[in-house]
This record gives C-alpha cells, sequence and structure tokens, in this order.
C-alpha cells in the first residue's frame, strides 16, 4: 500500500465464486522441539481438541471475578461486524482512538474490530470505507461525531495505520513463509538460549504460574486471566505479556504464541505469530532484544490506578498503593494476614521480581541480554526504554520500518 493511504486502497473486493486450492503437504514447514507434527489420526485430533478442554491443561483455572466484564464481547456475522464499525464511527470512538488505544479496561477504547477480521466477517477496505463516508460527510452516519465531513482526523488516521500493520503481518508471512513458526524467527537468529518447560520442571512449574496468571505480576496476571476467560486482552497487554515470557522468563517464545493462538478470539495467523516474533525480539523490530517491557513502569503509565489489574485480580482489590498492586511483593506482611493473602505462593513469591521507582525515571529493572544466559534472573542486565518507553510507539518503529533505518 502506497501513501496517500487514504485514495490508495481499491474498494471492498467482490465475493469469491470459489475458494483458492489447499497448500502442498509440503507447504507445511518441519518444527523443532519441543513442538510436533502429529504423525497418526488420532495424536492430530488429541492436539486438535486440546484447546477444547476447559482447564486448556491448567492446575489452577482462573475463575470469573465479579463484576469483570469482557472488553471484546463478540458475537460473530458480518450484520455484527458492520454494527460494530457504525457504532464506532457514530459514537466518535474512531475520531478519540489515537487517544483511547493504549487503555486497557472497557469495550470502545480501542476498535475491538479484531475478531470479526480475524474471521473474515468484515474487511480492513470495508472499515475504510465506513471511514471515507464519515470524513467526507457523504452519509449520515456519524453526523454529531467529532469530525463529521472534516476529513480525515488523528482517530481515523490511527485506525488506518493499525491496519497497515494487519497488512505488514500478512506481508512478512508472505515474505518469509514458514520462517513464521521457527524459534530463529524471520531474523533466523537461532543464538538465544531459551529455556524449555519439557526439559525441566522447574521451568515447567514457572510456565505453568505464567499461563494461570500466578506470576506475582499484577499487569501480566491481569491480562493472563483476562485472556483466558473472555478470549481478548488489549494490544498493551500483549506486547508486555510476550515480553515478560521471552525476554524476563526466557522461556521458548513460540509457547506463548501457541496458548495465544489457543485462546484469542481474534487468533490470525501473521498477526499472532508476527507480533510474537516482534516482542520476543526475533522478529521484524528494529530494536529486537533491546527493547525489553518493564511491566511495573507499563502498568503505572497505563494503569496508574490499578483498575484494570483489580477487575481481573480480585484479590488485590483491597489494596489503593500502586506499588502494592502491581508487586504483589510488596504487601507488608501484616496487611497479607489481615487479608488472608499470607499463603498466597504469588503473593510471597513472584516469579521475578521486577522494579521500577515511580517518578525515578526507567530502569531498574534486568532483562534478557544476548548471551546472557536466558533464562529467568539470567539476563546481562539491559536497562529498558533508553527514553523511548510511552512516547515512542509501533508508529516511530514502523517509520524506521519503512525508512530502512
Ligand atoms: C503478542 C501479540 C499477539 C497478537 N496476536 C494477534 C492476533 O492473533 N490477531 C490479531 O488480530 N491481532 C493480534 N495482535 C495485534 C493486536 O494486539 C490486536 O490486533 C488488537 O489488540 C485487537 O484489538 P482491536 O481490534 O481493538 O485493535 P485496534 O487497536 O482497534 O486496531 C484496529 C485493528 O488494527 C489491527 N491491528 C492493531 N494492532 C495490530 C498489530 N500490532 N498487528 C497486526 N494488526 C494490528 C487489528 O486488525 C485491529 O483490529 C497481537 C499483538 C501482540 C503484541
Amino acid at each position: 500500500m502506497v501513501e496517500p493511504l487514504k485514495n490508495a486502497p481499491r474498494r471492498s473486493l467482490p465475493k469469491l465464486s470459489e475458494l483458492p486450492p489447499f497448500p502442498a503437504p509440503s507447504a507445511i514447514p518441519e518444527q523443532s522441539p519441543p513442538f510436533q507434527i502429529p504423525s497418526s489420526l488420532e495424536d492430530l485430533k488429541s492436539a486438535l481438541l486440546q484447546p477444547l478442554d476447559n482447564n486448556m491443561g491448567l492446575a489452577v483455572t482462573p475463575v470469573w471475578p465479579d463484576g469483570a466484564r469482557s472488553a471484546h464481547p463478540y458475537s460473530g456475522g458480518e450484520k455484527a461486524g458492520h454494527a460494530r464499525i457504525q457504532h464506532l464511527v457514530s459514537s466518535g470512538a474512531m475520531s478519540h482512538y489515537k487517544d483511547t488505544r493504549n487503555e486497557m479496561l472497557g469495550e470502545d477504547f480501542s476498535t475491538k474490530l479484531s475478531a470479526w477480521l480475524a474471521l473474515g466477517c468484515i474487511t480492513a477496505r470495508h472499515i475504510h470505507e465506513y471511514l471515507v463516508a464519515f470524513e467526507q460527510g457523504s452519509t449520515p452516519l456519524g453526523r454529531g461525531a467529532p469530525g463529521y465531513g472534516k476529513g480525515e482526523n488523528r482517530g481515523t488516521a490511527a485506525v488506518r495505520f493499525e491496519l497497515l500493520w494487519r497488512d505488514y503481518m500478512r506481508l512478512c508471512t508472505r515474505k518469509f513463509g514458514p520462517r513464521l513458526f521457527d524459534i530463529g524467527g524471520f531474523r533466523g537468529d537461532r543464538s538465544y538460549p531459551w529455556s524449555y518447560p519439557d526439559r525441566n520442571p522447574e521451568i515447567r512449574a514457572i510456565l505453568e504460574r505464567f499461563l494461570e496468571g500466578r506470576t506475582g505480576t499484577g499487569l501480566i496476571d491481569a491480562s493472563q486471566r483476562e485472556l483466558f476467560l473472555t478470549g481478548y486482552t488489549s494490544n498493551r497487554a500483549r506486547q508486555n505479556v510476550a515480553s515478560y515470557i521471552a525476554k524476563h522468563l526466557g522461556i521458548d517464545w513460540r509457547i506463548g504464541a501457541e496458548w495465544y493462538e489457543a485462546l484469542l478470539i481474534d487468533y490470525d495467523v501473521s498477526s499472532n505469530w508476527g507480533n510474537w516474533q516482534y516482542t520476543s525480539g526475533v522478529g521484524n523490530d528494529p530494536r529486537g532484544e533491546a527493547r525489553v517491557f518493564n511491566p511495573v513502569k507499563q502498568a503505572h503509565d497505563y494503569d496508574p490506578k490499578g483498575e484494570y489489574i483489580k477487575a481481573w485480580v480480585p484479590e488485590l482489590r483491597a489494596f489503593d498503593e500502586p506499588d502494592q498492586i502491581f508487586q504483589a511483593w510488596k504487601i507488608p506482611e501484616h496487611k497479607r494476614v489481615e487479608l488472608g493473602l499470607e499463603d498466597i505462593e504469588w503473593v510471597n513469591k513472584p516469579l521475578k521480581r521486577i522494579e521500577y521507582r515511580a517518578g525515578g525515571g526507567r530502569g531498574g529493572f534486568s532483562g534478557r541480554g544476548r548471551g546472557g544466559g536466558g533464562g529467568r534472573d539470567r539476563g546481562k542486565g539491559k536497562r529498558g526504554g533508553k527514553g523511548r518507553g510511552k512516547g515512542r510507539g509501533m508508529e516511530e518503529e514502523f517509520r524506521e520500518l519503512s525508512l530502512g533505518h
């Protein structure tokens, strides 16, 4: 797609009269352990049915907290998809999108069009056409909403921009093919010393707690529980979760990608695996391994009162102190006892004590460094941020990519 975006894409394509052929069996890539391609029908069936198991293989499954609501209450089909776009245009949510897109709680902070897009109920071109009509004021939809008839605005431009990311992820799949699933990613970098749960029971136990949302880091736990219960979690939360398992715990990033594949209501092969690669440092992120999200700093930035965390981790609802919500290990002993939290493993022993001093600037935590041993607590202590934290989103990185930096 070329600039200017507004005029470039074609109109929505006509309906296909026939489907494209199946890919050739030779197109199925080899997998490196612990992943295996089933060799019998029985193995295939059991692999395919595994995600339908209610517990997803977990010993402790998250329970729906009182009052929590899905951010993406999805009902399928083309009509519902169009109704959602119409709602976003007429409510003004499209025009406000740029300012709200990094929030984590509620239905309209971002478009929540992903599931309809992923399942083919609507297309990016449909969204574009609605936006053009709104920007030109050529239909009544959105009359009264900010920006009606006034051309492209910050919000509508940002929605198009995100849809470009979606296109870009498809382009990468097209270009790199099976490397989408390769441990070395698009970079073909197999030098990271990843940890594997099937080879080490300690790593297995760590992974289980991560999947169950019992790490002790509030933002990660809220997101993991939300994902398990609703099939959705925000883009901000996804980036933090992926960075946590890959860069803080040093566990094979493909395990996280597969978990998302099994649970996401908007699962999309290119967007999921491409974003996992990006965040894990083996994909097309120009900063690669240097980008390590500090989930405590991110919670301070994007969930300053801990409302999102408290919605999904009800054990923390009694607390007002952000530090104690974001880092439960900071809850004083007497309060643990008073509130009956004294025996909770993730309160007493977080998987990793990620530090951050609010107001004290960046840093204060260690991430994975190349050759640093990979596993948790074995990083080389790279400092995250480099002053490029919150203010520097994917937008800038995309510019870098476009400019070939
Ligand atoms: C680790 C990880 C895994 C992800 N897995 C998926 C996935 O399986 N399916 C999926 O659709 N998105 C995935 N994303 C991208 C993004 O998180 C979701 O598209 C977004 O959260 C969906 O909510 P929304 O529709 O409200 O997004 P909005 O913020 O409203 O964005 C509008 C649309 O733009 C597209 N989009 C936005 N961000 C991205 C992105 N980073 N990459 C590609 N497309 C994007 C989506 O189609 C989205 O619906 C993943 C991101 C990460 C970090």
